[in-house]
């Protein structure tokens, strides 16, 4: 059974959409780091003061406070069956330290799905979020960094995986339902 997953893909392909629909249908915890860390910007911790300025910019946190985030998350329980990690890892550096832990805990990957989008169908979407939910990363300026560091840090990361044979790429674009039945489909989960 293919339960511990990674699901990546371009800023406003629709990752935590369709994160918690895969979630559901798989019944593992879907572990948003750009979930984690807004949490913690809205309740001003120790960890929001350290990663705000850089999601304000568009930037990463660095590595060092995001690994160590992400192991003490994957270290509960709820974790310990299966995982969908949305946004991590996002650097070579994330890609080596999730492959320490989880040979920690002797355990070790099932698949990393890249979904895939069409950049100017990104751009509107997050532009189309930044009305209607008011993310303080979604300025126009904001969002085309997002996207160059993207480009630049996260998407070469795909052929590591592609090279241990557990990369699988799935098309983003349509409703979010057809997105869905594509992702488990290509997970061999449908129905
Ligand atoms: P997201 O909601 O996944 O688009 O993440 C929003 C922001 O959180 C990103 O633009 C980064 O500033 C930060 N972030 C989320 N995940 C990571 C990660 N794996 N590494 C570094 N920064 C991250």
């Amino acid at each position: 059974m293919t339960s511990r997953l990674i699901l990546v893909g371009p800023p406003g392909a629709g990752k935590g959409t369709q994160a918690a629909r895969l979630s559901e249908a798989l019944g593992v915890p879907a572990i948003s780091t750009g979930d984690i860390f807004r949490a913690n910007v809205k309740e001003q911790t120790e960890l929001g003061r350290r990663a705000q300025r850089y999601m304000d910019a568009g930037e990463y946190v660095p590595d060092e406070v995001t690994n160590e985030m992400v192991r003490a998350r994957l270290a509960e329980d709820d974790a310990a069956g299966g995982f969908l990690l949305d946004g991590y890892p996002r650097t070579a550096d994330q890609v080596a330290e999730l492959d320490g832990m989880l040979a920690d805990a002797g355990t070790s990957l099932d698949a990393v799905v890249e979904l895939t989008a069409d950049t100017d169908e990104v751009v509107a979407r997050l532009l189309q979020r930044a009305t209607e939910q008011g993310r303080a990363d979604d300025t126009e300026v904001v969002i085309r960094r997002r996207l160059e560091v993207y480009a630049e840090q996260t998407a070469p990361l795909t052929d590591i995986y592609a090279q241990r044979g557990l990369l699988t790429q799935v098309d983003g674009m349509g409703s979010i339902e057809s997105v869905t039945e594509r992702l488990l489909s290509a997970l061999g989960a449908s129905s």
